[in-house]
């Protein structure tokens, strides 16, 4: 992408209306952009980098078995009457149609869909276990819409529900679930802050599962155990102040977003649904569920919170807009010939490459390659290119080499863990 093509127009001073690093950062580097308190318009480089977050969680929901759907935003009032969530849910977007006088849900959760769709699946436990997902927006009438992307009236989720026969099934699921988690915070480059938390498993389980990551920003408070690297949140501390792995009672308080959360359902669900399948003995029985669920949004604007600097963002490397920011200096004819050769063979060779040829000060240049947070600047200037050389700075570590063009792929390549 040339900068100079791009929709991309960020901006120096702080966005007074941001309530958090995550919208300052994100909206300064247009990133997103805000409609209202809690809505959000992806741009383009925002979009990117959505969507390759997207594609790590998808990637791994089709490891452990998810099959992928997409239900309906709209939902019919009835579904949620016959929950019983209808009354209970206070953040709920209800509505009436105005041509039928229908009451019409959007959805903030799928339960009420994936119930009753479930019933055209599953008889026999034949069919059992299933596992469905889907990635898409939720509504919420979030009383107060706060912090960037961590908490907003529309967001996107990925919700998974798993079918099974009993709870043994459900368990073994579970801890799955729980690993395969894990694996996505690792690749986000955010599992060593990303805490396995003990929470309230409501009136069904003992307990369910909250991933929370460690930031001063987050609205949650955890319990951490250094020993077995997990935590429990503060519902459950009222209860026991232990870890409930080892027994630890030095357990250290953190501020954290809870960027996931996994929760054995049972029957919570199939039971007001009727969700039944018949067992070998040829028994009716009651399916057994689980749902899991991670905030996209949210873990995107939780990356930004815990990784950037006084400068701007710094992404982990997978799911940075583009690999390298090129910028060129001067725009000397020979600089932008140097440049444009550059950023022709870097693209061949597959690189993501963003390439600021706008003429701008070797400042502004700088500072925008800074706060959009690339992992790798790549700069051409009279200086290096004389010497046929590069000047290559890692945004993590800020540190600058100058490299002879000859070797810079190999180099790329290196610091990307290609
Ligand atoms: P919270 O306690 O923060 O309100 P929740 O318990 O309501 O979260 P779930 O209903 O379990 O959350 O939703 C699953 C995931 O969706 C959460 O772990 C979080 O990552 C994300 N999420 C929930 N509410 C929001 C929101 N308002 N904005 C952005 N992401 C959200
Ligand atoms: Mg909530």
């Amino acid at each position: 992408m040339k900068f100079s093509n791009s929709l991309i127009k960020t901006r120096k001073e702080k966005v007074k209306e941001a309530d958090s690093i995550n919208a300052d950062l994100l909206i300064r580097g247009n990133y997103i952009d805000q409609l209202a308190s809690g809505v959000y318009t992806y741009l383009p480089l925002g979009l990117i980098v959505l969507d390759k977050i997207e594609s790590i969680i998808r990637q791994e929901m089709i490891k452990v078995g998810g099959q992928e759907v997409l239900m309906p935003v709209l939902q019919p009032k009835e579904n949620w009457l016959k929950s019983g969530r209808w009354e209970t849910v206070d953040d709920l977007y209800r509505f009436t149609s105005y041509y039928t006088k229908t009451e019409l849900v959007l959805g903030p959760t799928h339960e009420e869909v994936v119930v009753p769709l479930a019933k055209k699946f599953i008889f026999s436990y034949k069919d059992l276990p299933k596992y469905v997902f889907q990635i898409q927006n939720k509504f919420r009438d979030e009383k107060r819409a706060k912090a960037g992307l961590l908490r907003g009236r529309e967001f996107l989720m990925k919700d998974l529900y798993s079918f099974h026969e009993d709870e043994k099934d459900l368990d073994l699921y579970y801890e799955r679930m729980a690993k395969s988690y894990q694996n996505i915070f690792k690749k986000l480059e955010i599992g060593d802050k990303t805490y396995k938390t003990f929470a309230t498993g409501g009136s069904f389980s003992k307990y369910s599962h909250e991933f929370q990551t460690e930031s001063a920003s987050g609205e949650d408070t955890i319990y951490f155990c250094s020993k077995c690297k997990v935590a429990v949140n503060k519902e459950i501390i009222g209860e026991q102040k232990v870890c409930p792995e080892c027994g630890n009672k030095e357990l250290i308080e953190k501020k954290a977003i809870e960027v996931g959360n996994i929760f054995k359902l049972k029957t919570k669900f199939s039971e007001p649904f009727d969700l039944k399948y018949l067992d070998k003995a040829g028994k009716e029985k009651f399916v057994t569920m689980g749902c899991y669920g991670i905030g996209l949004g949210r873990l995107l604007g939780a990356i930004v919170e815990v990784s950037h600097d006084e400068r701007g963002i710094i992404w982990p490397k997978d799911i940075a807009p583009y690999q390298i920011h090129l910028v060129s200096l001067g725009n000397s004819h020979e600089v932008m010939e140097k440049s444009n050769k550059l950023y022709e063979d870097l693209n061949k060779a597959g690189f993501e490459v963003i390439w600021d040829d706008r003429e701008e000060s070797a400042g502004t240049k700088f500072a925008d390659a800074d706060l959009l947070g690339c992992p790798i600047r790549l700069v051409v200037s009279d200086k290096t290119y004389e010497k046929n050389k590069i000047e290559i700075k890692l945004r993590q570590t800020s540190k600058v080499d100058l490299v002879d063009e000859s070797l810079l792929i190999k180099e790329v390549n290196k610091v990307l863990g290609r």
